[in-house]
């Protein structure tokens, strides 16, 4: 199949850690490798956001990166990119008109969305989409600080009833989708994945410390709970906290959320215990990983959330808030422990606890692997999803 994948903020190029680059970066990079190893033949599509990018890079000879001209040329909060969806449908659609029309366009984020359903009604092609986060979970979680344009929910909405197939990654998505008013029949769930070729246990391992490590992974953003996991340490003796993600290391003194971590770690007299490294290589997280003795997410909300599943694949136990995704890839008592979001006491008893039950927590390691690597592996989710497009495109397009 001819597959264009559209995700207007997120190049599957992009470095990843950023404020607004993480999962649905390298959610499209995988997957677009998965189905070209499939053979499957690509374009992604993605804003130009930068003036000095060509216009195609070939991630391979199957998978082509376009940038597509829509607003300036220069980095925007993704939440700024709406007035530019018309254009960047246009421009497509041309490109579709022009030689490269799709056997199926799967759009990633609800801006691409709403720019691939414009441009597929004038070229008849049908429309798969992952949604990746929603808007309705942002405000109910963030209120008066979620920077989402104003009517992000009744597009969400409506969305979903004009595309051919949503895909969700998890049941607390179905869940909230239900209550949005997308019919359940109109969704198929296929994960995200991991690749197993990188995130395995053997390998390089990342300097440790004295004392055993407790990784924590994500952009330096107050929902990801890093907060929680610092007033959680003094719990926890004996162990170090690693928070890898945010700006690069260099710039972490400027920047005010790492600043109030660092503060919060000497109020709560763990500072020598805490250390942040800001945003590392993709090539190296899975050295990173394997350093740990457990990895802690602990995040408010979490629409997916790569991170323990890259821990599990290279064979650390995760301990985990019990909210989205991340309720569907750690098994409770089996590949680590979920807890309650946002409760500081709870999360430290349970790194305390797994700390100190050696057998719990190699048990867990060893399930935490065979997880990853039989429900979350790349050729695995590719094959399901190519089974999506198939489906889809031998239909005729819901959107024409
Ligand atoms: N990541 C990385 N370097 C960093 C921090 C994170 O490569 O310094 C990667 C991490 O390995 C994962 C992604 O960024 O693949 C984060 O995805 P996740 O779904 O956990 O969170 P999001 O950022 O999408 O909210």
């Amino acid at each position: 199949m001819r597959i264009a994948m559209i995700s207007e903020h997120a190049s599957p190029l992009a470095v990843l850690g950023g404020v607004d680059a993480g999962g649905q970066n390298a959610h499209v990079a995988e997957l677009a490798a998965a189905l070209a190893a499939e053979g499957h033949e690509l374009r992604v599509y993605t804003r130009r956001d930068d003036a000095t990018l060509p216009e195609v890079v070939s991630l391979s000879d199957q998978v082509d990166v376009v940038h597509v001209p829509a607003g300036p040329a220069s980095p925007l909060p993704k939440d700024e990119l709406l007035p530019y969806m018309g254009g960047f449908a246009d421009w497509m659609a041309r490109d579709w008109q022009g030689g490269w029309k799709p056997d199926v366009a799967h759009a990633h984020f609800w801006m691409s969305g709403l720019a691939t359903v414009t441009a597929a009604r004038r070229c008849d092609v049908p429309v798969v989409l992952t949604y990746h986060a929603l808007g309705s979970v942002k405000r109910r979680h963030q209120g008066a600080a979620d920077t989402s344009p104003e009517h992000r929910i009744g597009y969400e909405r409506q969305l979903g009833r004009v595309v051919d197939r949503v895909i969700v990654q998890c049941q607390d998505e179905v869940r909230e989708l239900v209550g949005l008013g997308v019919p359940r029949s109109r969704t198929t769930m296929v994960p995200s994945g991991v690749n197993t070729d990188r995130f395995r246990k053997d390998g390089p391992v990342a300097p440790g410390g004295t004392v055993r490590r407790i990784l924590s992974v994500g952009r330096l953003v107050p929902r990801k709970g890093f907060e929680d996991l610092i007033r959680a340490l003094p719990e926890v003796p004996r162990a170090e906290l690693v928070i890898v993600g945010g700006p690069e290391a260099e710039l972490l003194d400027q920047d005010p959320y790492a600043q109030h971590l660092l503060r919060l770690a000497k109020e709560n007299h763990v500072e020598n215990r805490v250390r942040l490294t800001g945003s590392v290589p993709a090539a190296e997280m899975p050295a990173w990983y394997r350093s740990a003795a457990v990895v802690a997410a602990t995040p408010w909300y979490e629409p997916f959330g790569l991170t323990p599943l890259e821990a599990m694949a290279c064979g650390v136990p995760v301990v985990a808030t019990a909210v989205g995704g991340l309720t569907d890839t750690v098994v409770d008592g089996v590949t680590g422990d979920l807890v309650a979001p946002r409760d500081p006491a709870g999360l430290g008893s349970a790194l305390r606890r797994l700390l100190s039950d050696e057998n719990r927590r190699l048990g867990y390691a060893a399930a935490a692997v065979d997880r990853a690597q039989n429900a979350y592996a790349w050729p695995r989710i590719a094959a399901r999803m190519g089974a999506v497009y198939a489906s889809v495109a031998a239909i005729p397009a819901a959107v024409a």
